[in-house]
């Protein structure tokens, strides 16, 4: 348990583990894919929903500890991944004024309109999307490689090179002449992705979100955000599979314990591995928990919040697979909880910033630019 949580956090925990009870419950009853909308309706009506939408909208805007706190407590229970806990945040669209902010902003956050985020480039990609100012227009040239969701979205927040600037996050429909949908995926995680190509897509220059020359930084925000979110998801789910182990273990005791002589839990070796399990959770799991503080400080965490993420997902990925090895072959059998972790947390190592990127970028942070507490 998070240790050290004020009062304000530790109602936030309280609430996470009622709802947590209540989507458990839930999941075990109903298809996963069909459980949307009676999830939406739990979580608002716990006051989670909104945690991560802004208070013009009617969210909360919670802190990172106390998304930390839900992320963490909900994922223990193996129910944080479910669709509709939280309801859409607004991402890089944060803060844009008119006209994004009414055509674009608040339908999306109201669930009428659909995004993708536009980051990730073919590798053989002649030079990075582009845009060039042509009167009140830009016209944008290049491609997106792995839009998650982008093949049902209405539009791509991109990260371009604005023509006089360094970068933009701009806003691109996907139906204007020029998008080209290129090729639909799926992922071993059960996600879906988009390529896309944008040949003189034309938009228009009040489609930069936020301000031009800031597009890296705007799309690092989110980046960073996403982090967390993923970090904390991950802790969560290493506490799920480390307690089924030991929930499994103690059942097979009992199986063959009798009334006179119960049987001890778990060989020499098991409890090794089990004990190594908790050790490195605790490590990823106190590193999440001190960025959070961070980052709700207002200091700048960037570094922590990259070993945060760093170390939830490839410490998840050890946990998860030793805990398929301690169960055995029932562990890897469709729908089994733990071999869903396992395809999940594949891709978090990847996604976002694959594990490496991240370690070189905190040493070049330590010996380029003198920066970072690491
Ligand atoms: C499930 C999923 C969802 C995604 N969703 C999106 C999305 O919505 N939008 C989006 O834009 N992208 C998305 N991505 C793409 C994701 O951001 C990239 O896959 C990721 O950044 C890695 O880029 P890459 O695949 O081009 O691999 P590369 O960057 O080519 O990396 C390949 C290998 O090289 C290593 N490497 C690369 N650079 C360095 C370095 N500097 N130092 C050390 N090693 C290095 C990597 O660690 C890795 O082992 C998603 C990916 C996944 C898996």
């Amino acid at each position: 348990m998070p240790d050290f949580l004020d009062t304000e956090h530790t109602e936030v925990l309280r609430t996470a583990e009622r709802l947590a009870e209540e989507l458990a419950v839930l999941a075990g009853r109903v298809d996963e894919s069909d459980i949307g909308s009676e999830v939406r309706e739990a979580s608002k009506s716990a006051g989670v929903f909104g945690m991560t939408q802004p208070m013009s909208v009617g969210g909360t805007e919670a802190g990172a500890l106390a998304l930390a706190v839900v992320r963490d407590t909900l994922a223990s229970r193996n129910v944080g991944h479910l669709p509709g806990v939280f309801g859409p945040s607004p991402g890089v669209l944060a803060d844009v004024g008119e006209p994004l902010r009414s055509q674009f902003l608040l339908p999306y956050l109201a669930g009428e309109l659909r995004s993708g985020f536009g980051f990730t480039e073919p590798a053989d990609a002649p030079r990075h999307t582009w845009a060039r100012r042509d009167g009140d227009d830009l016209v944008v040239n290049g491609a997106k490689s792995y839009v998650t969701g982008g093949a049902d979205a209405d539009f791509i927040n991109a990260l371009v090179e604005l023509e006089g600037t360094e970068s933009a996050m701009v806003l691109i429909e996907t139906d204007r002449t020029g998008v080209t949908l290129k090729q639909r995926f799926g992922t071993l995680d059960g996600s879906h992705h988009a390529a896309f190509t944008f040949t003189d897509v034309r938009i228009p220059a009040t489609h930069v979100i936020g301000e031009a020359g800031r597009g890296l930084r705007r799309a690092m925000s989110q980046i960073n955000a996403t982090r967390m979110a993923i970090a904390a998801d991950c802790i969560g789910q290493c506490r799920f599979a480390i307690d089924l182990v030991e929930q499994t273990l103690v059942e097979r005791a009992a199986r063959h314990s009798s009334t006179d002589e119960p049987a001890r839990v778990g060989t020499d070796l098991q409890r090794v591995v089990l004990g190594d399990m908790r050790i490195a959770a605790y490590a990823a799991r106190s590193a999440l928990y001190r960025t959070a503080r961070l980052l709700d400080a207002g200091e700048n965490a960037v570094n922590e919040v990259m070993a945060a993420k760093s170390l939830a997902t490839e410490t998840l990925s050890r946990v998860c697979d030793d805990a398929v090895q301690l169960v055995g072959g029932t562990a890897l059998v469709d729908g089994h909880p733990l071999a869903d972790i396992l395809r999940r947390v594949r891709a978090l190592r990847l996604a976002e910033g694959p594990t490496e990127v991240l370690a070189a970028n905190v040493a070049r942070g330590r010996l380029d630019l003198g920066l970072g507490r690491l």
